[in-house]
């Protein structure tokens, strides 16, 4: 008999994890998110391409409002987002970020880079912070390098505690802009690696990259923006084989 057990990552029904209605952004006269509606539902993977300044980092930091928006609701797993306020802080904690930079801190150990968030802003203890840390440093293949300072490390191994420190505070969704865009080459697929793992455990992730290798073989959904419009929303396979758009078209032969 065929094996009948679900498979452990894919969207999966029900509320979606992110859903964007409406949102519109200008900065000045330009007009950067226009009319966005976008759904991700739970355990799916979202890439985004698009464009240098089409609007794909203003999209990211508008789902957890890092950048404030015009018009338009973003929900976060049913919720909305509130404009201000403690309640905004704790959603926001559901939504961890993993930018191009890494933005460790310095002058703290790596395992302290991954405790503070949890302790400072969950409340836990110290040592129940530090065993998810090092659970999580040894999931990211940092678990020996805990003690060390952010400098010590590679950028491969850096952005990699980078995620570890999103994950400790056990977000709901991940997104991710260009998290591999300035690591040197041979670094990138460790990074690579990783997330496909965060995938294949069923993580909700909105992926900025221009790693097409993860576009076609991790994500769900590749969503094309052009000049702040979501232009295409299809399968990979779909978007790489049969592009629909001029844009993506022009795009996929500049990039391919
Ligand atoms: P992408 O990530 O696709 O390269 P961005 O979202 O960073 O695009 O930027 C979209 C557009 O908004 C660009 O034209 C960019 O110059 C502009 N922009 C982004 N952030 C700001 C800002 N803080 N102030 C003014 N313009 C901005
Ligand atoms: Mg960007």
């Amino acid at each position: 008999m065929a094996d009948q057990t679900p498979a452990p990552s894919g969207p999966s029904s029900g509320t979606p994890m992110v859903r964007m209605t409406g949102v519109n952004k200008h900065f000045g006269d330009l007009h950067v998110l226009r009319d966005i509606d976008l759904e991700v539902a739970r355990g799916e993977v979202v890439v985004v391409l698009g464009p240098s300044g089409s609007g794909k980092s203003t999209l990211c930091r508008a789902i957890n409002r890092l950048e404030p928006v015009d018009g338009g609701t973003v929900e976060i797993d049913g919720t909305p987002l509130p404009a201000e306020g403690r309640d905004l802080a704790k959603l926001r904690s559901d939504v961890g970020m993993v930018f191009q930079q890494f933005n460790l801190f310095a002058h703290m150990t790596i395992l302290d880079n991954v405790t503070l968030a949890p302790t400072r802003v969950r409340g836990k203890s110290k040592s129940e912070a530090q065993e998810r840390a090092r659970t999580l440093l040894d999931r990211v293949g940092i678990g020996n390098q805990s003690d060390k300072y952010p400098a010590q490390l590679s950028g491969g191994q850096q952005q990699r505690v980078a995620i570890a420190r999103a994950l400790a505070m056990e977000p709901k969704v991940m997104l991710f802009d260009e998290p591999t865009s300035a690591l040197d080459p041979e670094m990138v697929g460790e990074v690579v690696e990783v997330m496909s793992g965060l995938a294949k455990d069923g993580m909700t992730m909105v992926v900025v990259t221009h790693e097409m290798g993860f576009a076609r073989r991790t994500a769900h959904r590749v969503v094309f923006m052009a000049d702040g419009e979501i232009v295409e929303d299809t399968t990979p396979d779909s978007f790489f084989s049969r592009p629909a758009t001029e844009r993506a078209r022009d795009f996929l032969g500049k990039i391919l």
